[in-house]
């Protein structure tokens, strides 16, 4: 533990990306590089289309970009097998898109215990944590409630929960607050700053809102395939 480099959870080497629709090929990024140590908070923030989603799904190995590589917790994911990358990104991972994916047929305790059983706890455990980690989050009197009798913030503290309950080393979060409304928004992005600082989870958010993106000590503006540094650029 003493290596600089062990505290490093996300490291992604000179990655590029292309999507090929027929003649036409939209390079998406060009050089990117970036380090996510421990517990660390970043900001990301781009105009649409400038390949944040695409840099996300990268750096949780969820797509595999056409040059460089992305290393998580020292591995490189394309040196892994499909099932073992599976298995690093259920333990090492979470994610939150900007609509909630929770499974509308599930209550909030079952969402949120899904990724400790696909682990493999039981089915007590997996409960006794979801319910927990739901009480944190104040939604402890919406345990039984499926998603359509939650209200949009409800869902996605329990997005939250859900992303956060295996306490993996790093969140990956797409646009988090982009459907909420302001007060909304902001208990969603309080609440998710509280967990990282509890459980030393890496925060890398993905942002339009530049007054919750100047809150996160690091930021950068993807723009033309690359990651600058927002805070020099805006002082
Ligand atoms: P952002 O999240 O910043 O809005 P995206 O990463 O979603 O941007 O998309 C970046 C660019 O790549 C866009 O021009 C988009 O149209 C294109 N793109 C995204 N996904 C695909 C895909 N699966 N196939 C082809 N083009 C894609
Ligand atoms: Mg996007």
């Amino acid at each position: 533990m003493n290596n600089p480099s062990s505290s490093l959870i996300i490291e992604a080497n000179n990655i590029r990306h292309s999507y090929t629709d027929g003649k036409l090929q939209t390079d998406v990024l060009k050089d990117v590089n970036l380090s996510v140590a421990s517990g660390e908070r970043i900001g990301i923030i781009g105009a649409s289309g400038s390949g944040k989603s695409t840099l996300l799904h990268m750096l949780g190995g969820l797509d595999t970009p056409s040059a460089g590589y992305v290393k998580l917790a020292g591995q490189p994911f394309n040196s892994l097998s499909h099932a073992a990358r599976g298995h690093l990104r259920n333990r090492s991972l979470g994610f939150i898109y900007q609509f909630h994916h929770l499974l509308p047929e599930f209550t909030a305790v079952e969402n949120v215990a899904m990724p400790l059983l696909i682990r493999g706890d039981s089915r007590k455990s997996a409960n006794t944590e979801a319910t927990a980690l739901l009480e944190r989050v104040g939604l402890g009197h919406r345990l039984t409630h499926r998603p359509g009798e939650l209200s949009g913030g409800e869902r996605q503290r329990a997005a939250v929960a859900r992303a956060l309950v295996t306490k993996p080393l790093a969140l990956l979060a797409d646009e988090p607050t982009g459907n909420l409304d302001e007060a909304t928004a902001e208990a969603v992005f309080q609440l998710m700053l509280e967990l990282n600082q509890e459980l030393k989870t890496a925060l890398i958010i993905v942002t339009h809102d530049m007054k919750l993106a100047r809150r996160l000590p690091r930021v950068y503006e993807l723009s033309q395939g690359s990651l600058l540094d927002w805070n020099a650029k805006s002082g």
